[in-house]
């Protein structure tokens, strides 16, 4: 018998080149991000302030590939292409005739996929002259990348961290100053933001980006960065999707039938999906594709679709996307990364699009999936893609009872060395479910004004 493959790689000459914007193959045009006074459609001048030109013409841009700069290229060479894996040892713990991939992006220096909008954000605005980029960070991997990638350019990064995750991971602050990153704990003192809210608040992303979009906007040569939810964001992540159809193709991987990813603000989850989409599309493949969430903070399966700011003080653009309203504080869940309000506006235009389907699941779930996922493949995820892993069982499972042999993909698109707190509730069984009912959710978004537009 031939020996079993665990690992499909790629040659660092096979990493692919340019980036996938899905924009163009979509049967109709996202709508447009609205100015937060004037409410009318926003224009690259209104960014300015924010982001870098560059950056600006890739968040609108209708080409369907963008080429990655050679600069960048050479520092994902540091760890891409990264593996894609066959969980043969997961596969027969569960008895399941499907095949089960996962593309791990815990290879990266930060330990997760935020290095790959982290670096070319950072390349983009020291083209531009900017010598400083402001940002928030929930779980911390976000800050984590931004300090790496700023440290590669030489500017200097400064992060407003949800105060819950300040207090509870010290651990990823000292990586953050490691490299070379200043941390606040958010809400701060250091902005009228934070100063809304009492010092000891546990915060919130949309916190946290009000104020580091507030000191950004105050300086020349300061910028804001953000680790998900717009557009230039997904389109960096989609070298993830990219480079797993090469690698499934080694792997004799001509079709797949389930693509599934966690969502947070949707970036690893485009990234990995919109490439398998454009096959969809194409009629290369017909993949169902799968975006899971915390049951705690359902933007997608229980949100609204409509205009919404992207942060808590209204300092952003209003998106057009799937939200529980820009002021929901959700649960302390362990999954930080997962923990906001809305929905990437161009998630929520391919879900509206019917593209896609999403699920949402307790964590208690999650952590079991995990813990049966680390002891047979050796990996300790991060918090996140615990909820693409428990559906990735839940379809592993079906197939052990309808006898298929389904091909599923999904990002393992972190470790979790670095939240074992996490682990640590769960292993001693403190660890509780959202237990929000129903009735308690709706009386929790009931409270939450929502924004005309
Ligand atoms: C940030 C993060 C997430 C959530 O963000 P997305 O934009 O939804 O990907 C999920 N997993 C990990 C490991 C993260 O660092």
């Amino acid at each position: 018998m031939a020996p079993l493959q665990h690992k499909f790689q790629l040659d660092e000459s096979e990493m692919p080149t340019r980036w996938y914007n899905i924009v163009p193959d979509l049967p109709a045009p996202p709508p447009p991000p609205l100015h937060p006074v004037t409410h009318q459609p926003v224009g690259p001048d209104d960014l300015a302030p924010l982001f870098p030109m560059d950056l600006i013409l890739q968040e609108v841009s209708t080409e369907r590939y963008i080429d990655i700069p050679e600069a960048v290229q050479d520092i994902y060479r540091m760890w891409r292409p990264s593996p894609l894996y066959r969980a043969h040892r997961l596969e027969k713990a569960l008895g399941t005739p499907a095949r089960i991939y996962y593309k791990y992006e815990g290879v990266s220096p930060a330990g997760s996929h935020k290095p790959n909008t982290a670096v070319p954000q950072a390349y983009y605005n020291q083209l531009a002259g900017i010598r400083k980029l402001t940002t928030e960070t929930g779980a911390g991997q976000w800050g984590t990348a931004l300090a790496f990638a700023c440290s590669l350019f030489d500017m200097e990064c400064e992060i407003w961290q949800v105060g819950g995750s300040y207090d509870a991971k010290p651990g990823r602050r000292t990586v953050i100053e490691t490299f070379g990153g200043t941390v606040h704990r958010s809400p701060s003192r250091l902005t009228s933001a934070g100063r809304a809210f009492p010092e000891d608040h546990t915060g919130s992303l949309g916190i946290a980006i009000s104020e580091a979009v507030e000191v950004a906007a105050q300086h020349e040569d300061t910028k804001y960065a953000l680790g998900s939810v717009l557009n230039h964001v997904l389109l960096h992540q989609t070298i993830i999707g990219e480079e797993a159809l090469l690698q499934l193709a080694k792997a004799g991987e001509s079709d797949v039938d389930v693509v599934i990813g966690c969502t947070g603000g949707g970036s690893n989850f485009g990234g990995l999906a919109f490439p398998f989409i454009r096959e969809k599309l194409a009629g290369r493949m017909n993949p169902v594709i799968r975006a899971v969430e915390p049951a705690s903070c359902p933007s997608l399966t229980r949100g609204e679709y409509r205009y919404d700011y992207g942060d808590t003080a209204g300092f952003t653009p209003l998106m057009k996307m799937h939200t529980l309203g820009h002021d929901f504080v959700p649960d302390p869940i362990h999954a930080g990364g997962l923990r906001y309000h809305g929905m990437a506006p161009l998630i929520s235009h391919v879900y509206e699009l019917g593209l896609m389907e999403a699920i949402a699941v307790e964590q208690t779930e999650c952590f079991a999936a995990a813990i049966r996922f680390a002891r047979t493949e050796g990996i300790v995820p991060a918090p996140e893609p615990t909820h693409a892993l428990a559906a990735t069982m839940r379809e592993a499972l079906a197939c052990r009872e309808s006898g298929e042999e389904k091909v599923t993909v999904t990002a393992l698109c972190g470790h979790g060395l670095l939240d074992l707190a996490a682990y640590e509730a769960y292993l001693k069984g403190a660890m509780v479910d959202s237990g929000l009912s129903d009735t308690d959710l709706e009386s929790a978004l009931a409270a939450v004004p929502s924004v005309a537009g």
